[in-house]
């Protein structure tokens, strides 16, 4: 399947780049709509001015089996966030304290790009892309001239605003959101944004209406869809449980979704902060079990003898 960035015209496409660079002069690019002016170089929630900033890219063998594939995901991670958990593991990146932060023209922006697929890389995926959204536009005609044509995957925090979201319709074909928090009071506690359950709802629906079930090519590998993920939390299983209801009631039965059990505290949590415990050692398989009686079937399974014997053929 062709990227769908390669389909459209390149009017259309410089009109959404137009668009969404004046989203930063005041900006509102995020539901939480600071206002600063970063081409004047004022920074706000998530401390990024005009140009993005990226930490480290590379081929990427962590991420879901569908985007790995045998030759990885061609991962950008960005410095900033606007979400700003407070047990980020990505705690200096998140803050745009890690010395590897660097500023990044969109000339540069898409040569990462290129130089990703030129890796082999069977997609480039944006890590925390929300708070440079403009900027990712901006890179894509130089990454096109360059040679581009490997799909998008936008790896988001669902803390999203749907008029952003809807610049990026037939530009993305993989949208990667996570359901973090389905109370407004974690929203509050672990991110200080009691309004995510509503825009991550929000996202979720204008991304199905965008891009609908995730759907993969013959050799298992994501061509284009919704890929949701959810890190389970300490004591967070009953709103895990609100969340697969929603998704599979709300969203689609077929919803592609990654349930996650890795959580560990990191950055405030670690020294003392909300979120310091643990995840129980049944959650996991109860988390299962509940997606499943939700009526979601497709969970990602991680298959490491499949990955070992993929790594084993490149
Ligand atoms: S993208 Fe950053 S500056 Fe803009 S509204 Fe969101 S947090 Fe604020």
């Amino acid at each position: 399947m062709t990227a769908s960035y390669l389909a459209m015209d390149s009017g259309i496409l410089q009109e959404r780049i137009e668009r969404s660079l004046e989203l930063l002069m005041s900006c509102r690019l995020c539901p939480r709509q600071c206002g600063v002016d970063r081409f004047a170089g004022e920074k706000g929630y998530c401390r990024t001015g005009r140009f993005a900033e990226v930490a480290s890219y590379g081929p990427h063998f962590g991420e879901e089996q569908v985007l790995v594939g045998t030759r990885g995901s061609g991962t950008i991670f960005f410095c900033g966030c606007n979400l700003l958990c407070n047990f980020c593991q990505n705690y200096e990146i998140s803050r745009v304290s890690d010395p590897d932060c660097q500023p990044v023209s969109d000339e540069k922006l898409a040569a990462i790009m290129v130089e990703l697929q030129e890796a082999g890389c069977h997609n480039i995926n944006f890590v925390t892309p929300t708070h440079v959204m403009p900027q990712i536009l901006a890179a894509l005609p130089h990454a096109i001239r360059a040679g581009l044509r490997v799909p998008l995957v936008y790896n988001c925090g669902g803390y999203e605003r749907v008029e952003s979201l809807q610049l990026l319709d037939r530009i993305v074909d993989i949208y990667m959101p996570d359901t973090k928090f389905w109370d407004s009071r974690s929203g509050l506690r672990y991110a200080n944004a009691p309004d995510y359950p509503e825009k991550m709802k929000a996202a979720l629906a204008e991304i199905q209406r965008q891009v609908g079930d995730l759907r993969l090519d013959a050799q298992g590998l994501a061509e284009q869809g919704l890929l949701v993920r959810h890190l389970l939390m300490p004591g967070g299983l009953a709103e895990g449980r609100a969340i697969f209801h929603f998704l599979a009631k709300e969203i689609s039965p077929n919803c592609y979704v990654n349930i996650m059990d890795q959580y560990r505290p990191c950055g405030e949590a670690a020294l003392g902060g909300e979120g310091g415990g643990m995840i129980e050692s049944t959650m996991y398989n109860q988390a299962i079990r509940a997606a499943k009686s939700a009526g979601l079937s497709r969970l990602d399974q991680r298959d490491l003898a499949e990955l070992i014997r993929r790594l084993m053929a490149r």
